[in-house]
């Protein structure tokens, strides 16, 4: 192991797990020293401990002698947002100087936050969801939380586009938003009062299990009444490239919204990673914005009439030489045959001795989560989908996919649960529908884009997904899972049909799918729950 003084340990113990061991964490480290600090050390000779220590710590510029690093995180003490500020500006300044010259996009990656955004509608959420690459988000769920908090004023919480509330539509917009809520939040008595009453109850669920359960399952059943304009909050970890590329296209976006989020995220993010979040509005940022604004076709779009759709997911386009490819991608980590080589010589085998091949390869599946390999990236399915914009919003968040949407509207028809009519609500339900397809209609003669908003989750949305095969294993296994809501249930449950249908000897590979329906899908999970709380009081001695 490399050897440091007694002087050197002091100065670097603050900013690292251990001195011993090959293998550390940093810590207490500004993100944008971080992200500079691995740059450095891709194009050193020097250990990263030498390199923090000699190009960064005993650096002036950057300010580890301010009471804002060393001195502080050594002593343990948390560190102040001012003090961090210090030392980012000038690691920031550093950065800029001697290292953005390398042009090397990566290194932004190297350097990440966290983030907030909360108050954005539901038609936000999933524009920024849209990035994948290096961002995770999480988001409050329809499913478990009652959207019927009023704000300050005593105003029902949704966002209005800043022209549109000066238009002549706004007072339909909030009209039809108002009824949508009010709706909504008449039915939570109704519908759990419906529930409570036939949640099965024994000994083995306890207060708060049976609670969770009829509140979710009446969550499941009113989310279509809430509008897309409806605001909720989010979070995300992400990288330094990742913001960067996801606030340049926000600034391209036609909507006020997302418009006004890029900014104040860019704006929050400098405060920790300043460096990375510069480009999308300088004149570099400002041409790839106006490449994404030119290439959008809302005009030869809206030129091809539209067609209703049904719900459920429609398998368009397939590899139908998918068992070819897989058993060659399979052996070819093994073998020394060339691609074109190992397909001819799968081509040649009897199919039994290739189904062996792949059965051998994805072996013994005990969960889930033992996913096959690589190999079952190498097949693709195409499917096109119509379900409810509450359904869209779950599935959505798949990543490893190509996923692309159409715009919200009303032409698909909506949702109607069926325990909303066995409770009694289906006329409430239908007139608010009835009521936001028309204010959608009238909106959208003029402002398609901005009458997404005023759509209800219950009506139907079309998407594209593009996954392989892999990909096809975890979101059906997964999203057909007994807790999930009964929509997506369905359309995980119908793209495995779809594969089956055409690929039956592969769609055997997915063996966690679960095929039935449940009237409450978190029952068994919150027994579950009840049994960890209790096997965890039992452990703790309370
Ligand atoms: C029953 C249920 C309830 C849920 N409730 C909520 C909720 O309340 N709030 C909420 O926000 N979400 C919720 N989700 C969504 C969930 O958090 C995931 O975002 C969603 O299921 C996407 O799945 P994924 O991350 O497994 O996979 P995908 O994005 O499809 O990716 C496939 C796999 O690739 C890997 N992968 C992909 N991206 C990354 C990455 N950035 N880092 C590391 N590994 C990665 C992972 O192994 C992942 O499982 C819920 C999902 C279910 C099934």
């Amino acid at each position: 192991m490399e050897t440091f003084t007694e002087e050197e340990r002091r100065l670097l113990e603050p900013f690292v797990s251990n001195m011993e061991r090959p293998v550390f964490v940093l810590r207490n480290l500004p993100e944008v020293v971080k992200g500079a600090l691995f740059s450095r050390y891709s194009r050193s000779a020097k250990s990263l401990r030498r390199t923090l220590l000699d190009e960064f710590i005993r650096n002036k510029e950057i300010g580890f002698d301010a009471p804002s690093a060393a001195g502080k995180a050594g002593s343990g003490a948390a560190k102040s947002g001012f003090e961090d500020i210090v030392a980012t500006e000038k690691a920031e300044q550093f950065y800029d100087r001697v290292l953005l010259g390398y042009g090397d996009d990566s290194v932004a990656e190297l350097a990440g936050a966290h983030i907030a955004l909360e108050d954005i509608s539901i038609i936000a959420t999933k524009v920024v969801e849209d990035a994948r690459i290096g961002l995770s988000p999480l988001e409050k769920s329809t499913r478990y939380v009652y959207f019927d908090q009023k704000d300050e004023q005593g105003r029902w919480r949704y966002h209005i586009e800043p022209d549109l509330a000066e238009s002549e539509y706004a007072g339909l917009y909030r009209e039809t938003c108002d009824r949508l809520f009010t709706t909504y939040a008449s039915l939570i008595p109704k519908v759990s009062g419906y529930v409570s009453e036939r949640v099965p109850r024994d000994e083995k669920l306890s207060d708060r299990a049976y609670e969770a359960v009829v509140r979710s399952k009446t969550c499941d059943i009113i989310r279509g009444l809430l509008p897309a304009s409806a605001k909720t909050n989010m979070g995300f970890f992400g990288n330094g490239r990742a913001y960067e590329y996801l606030i340049t296209k926000l600034y391209a976006d036609p909507l006020a919204e997302m418009r006004a989020l890029a900014a104040s995220m860019q704006a929050e993010l400098r405060t920790a990673i300043p460096s990375f979040v510069k480009r999308p509005d300088t004149a570099h940022g400002k041409e790839t914005q106006e490449y994404i604004r030119r290439t959008r076709l809302d005009a030869l779009g809206a030129a091809i009439p539209p067609e209703a759709g049904n719900e459920g997911a429609v398998l368009v386009d397939y590899d139908g030489d998918a068992e070819e490819r897989i058993a060659a991608a399979a052996l070819y980590p093994y073998s020394g045959q060339s691609m074109s080589g190992l397909l001819e010589h799968v081509k040649k085998m009897p199919e039994a001795e290739r189904e062996g091949i792949i059965a051998a390869y994805v072996g013994e599946r005990a969960n889930r989560r033992h996913k096959p390999g690589r190999a079952f990236e190498c097949a693709r399915y195409t499917f096109d989908v119509c379900a409810n914009y509450g359904c869209y919003r779950d599935i959505h968040r798949h990543r490893v996919l190509t996923q692309q949407r159409q715009p919200l509207g009303c032409l698909h028809g909506y949702t109607l649960p069926k325990e909303i009519a066995d409770a009694g609500c289906e006329a409430e339900f239908k007139d608010a529908m009835d009521a936001a397809k028309e204010a959608w209609g009238q909106i959208a003669a003029k402002r398609p884009l901005q009458a997404q908003y005023v759509v209800p989750l219950a009506y139907r949305i079309r998407w594209q997904m593009t996954m392989n095969l892999r990909e096809a294993i975890h979101f059906c296994e997964l999203r057909s899972q007994m807790q999930g809501h009964i929509d997506y249930r369905r359309i995980a449950q119908g793209m495995f049909r779809e594969i089956e249908r055409v690929q039956p000897s592969l769609a055997r590979h997915m063996k966690f799918m679960d095929m039935k329906e449940y009237a409450f899908e978190r029952l068994e999970a919150e027994k579950k729950l009840d049994r960890k709380i209790a096997e965890s009081m039992k452990k703790h001695g309370n």
